[in-house]
């Protein structure tokens, strides 16, 4: 028909021939056509502040990966098959980054295969079966992966040896979420050990993102690791949401709670937007693995691969980009808690560096999730030229996490849009 915009006709064609399971964001779809730092812009050439993506975790297309991935692709690019100084030169300042025994590293080009070889590592290494999963975890799309995330909700059923442990949540719950949690965590334990599969491994998510993002206090996670190591299991920390710096207290999530992780599984940040992954470990534990079973992966630890990780640990490291996400993450965290000054719906505002769950709710005696308000409000922001997205098993938390390339002077477009967003919909 005449009157299709261009942007309605790319969806329909879209929706003729992509598999049925993609979603868009957003009531009006964003046709994105290019990014750069913090900002995007759509077909329009409508300018976007992207409060949303830690993949372009440096800030879309960084001249330093640019180049990199440029420079490596038109000179060569083979598999892990051939010896070549990319992985090797990564590998070593990877391991730098982690206390001294995580001494090993493999890679791959997603967060669900980090997580995969993961349970597998820790299933071999400990002969136990149980995992245990937060309970609004994401951990991946494969079998094993898909089987230990509950967020994909009850058209995928979680595998049998799988336990479910509530986050915790100290709006809620108070000081006492770190204490009921590792009792929860023991309880895990227990049953798994009444059916016979035992505790391979706890996994989680040091942000507890897709819980609502849950910072808590530091260490409040370290009673529920110590639990797991006394049941015989490992302790699994999927980086891929708060790992290389973007909690900016610590440069791994785990260190901010103490968990002092078997296993490590890193994914979305370490390419800034190339898929590049990988798994470390401490090197008797990954042994028990891979001294027994074969695994190769094509593309994973590629030297392009490898290249564009050198770019982005190097650029973190020398332009302080951990530093720099403690100190901006503070501000905006101050500047947005002043929001809940005059706006009713703002219940809780929590985050380490530039991860922040912004919560909405429609009382805040009885904290009742303000979902369909929180909906409303990302669609004013998205009128407002402000991307981002919500967590949480309400749906009601905004998700803010810019590329790290967000800077102080970017606070007050995103605070005025948020206030003008939240005076609509409360209105
Ligand atoms: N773990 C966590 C905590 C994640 O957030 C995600 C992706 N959202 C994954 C694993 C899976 O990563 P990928 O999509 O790269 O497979």
């Amino acid at each position: 028909d005449g009157d299709e915009t261009d942007l309605q006709r790319l969806i329909g064609r879209r929706q003729r021939v992509l598999g049925g399971a993609y979603r868009l964001f957003y009531r009006e779809p964003v046709h994105l056509v290019r990014g750069e730092g913090a900002r995007l812009w759509d077909a329009e050439g409508r300018e976007y502040i992207d409060m949303y993506n830690n993949v372009a975790s440096l800030g879309h297309c960084h001249p330093a990966v640019v180049a990199a991935v440029t420079e490596q692709m038109s000179r060569l690019n083979t598999h892990t098959r051939y010896v070549h100084e990319t992985i090797v030169d990564y590998t070593e300042r990877l391991l730098e980054t982690f206390p001294a025994h995580i001494d090993r590293a493999m890679y791959m080009c997603t967060g669900s295969e980090a997580n995969d070889l993961a349970i597998r590592v820790a299933r071999q290494y400990t002969g136990h079966r149980g995992i245990i999963v937060t309970a609004e975890a994401y951990h991946g799309t494969s079998d094993l992966t898909s089987g230990a995330s509950p967020a994909l909700g009850s058209g995928q059923p979680l595998a049998p040896e799988v336990r479910t442990v509530a986050a915790p949540d100290t709006y809620r719950e108070g000081d006492a979420a770190g204490a009921r949690f590792a009792a929860d965590v023991r309880a895990a334990i227990a049953d798994l050990d009444e059916h016979g599969y035992g505790v391979a491994g706890l996994l989680v998510d040091s942000i507890l993102s897709s819980d609502g993002v849950l910072p808590g206090p530091r260490g409040m996670l370290s009673d529920a690791a110590a639990a797991v190591r006394a049941g015989g299991g490992v302790v699994i920390a999927d980086e891929v949401q708060p790992g290389f710096g973007r909690t900016g207290e610590t440069f791994w999530g785990f260190d901010r709670h103490r968990l002092d992780p078997e296993i490590v599984t890193l994914g979305k940040p370490m390419g800034n937007g190339m898929p590049v992954s990988g798994l470390v470990a401490r090197g008797d534990v990954l042994a028990a693995f891979s001294d027994h079973l074969p695994y190769f992966n094509t593309f994973g630890g590629n030297p392009v691969s490898m290249a564009a990780a050198s770019a982005v640990l190097r650029t973190l490291q020398e332009e302080r980009l951990m530093q720099h996400s403690a100190r901006v993450g503070e501000e905006l965290l101050e500047r947005l808690s002043m929001l809940a000054l005059t706006h009713p719906l703002v219940g809780d505002v929590r985050g380490a560096g530039l991860f922040i769950g912004f919560e909405l709710v429609s009382d805040r005696d009885t904290k009742e999730p303000a979902t369909v308000a929180a909906l409303r409000v990302l669609e004013e922001l998205r009128r407002r030229g402000v991307l981002t997205s919500v967590a949480g098993p309400h749906g009601n938390v905004l998700k803010l996490r810019p590329p790290l390339a967000f800077q102080s002077s970017d606070i007050d477009p995103v605070i005025d849009a948020l206030d003008e967003a939240l005076s609509v919909v409360e209105h």
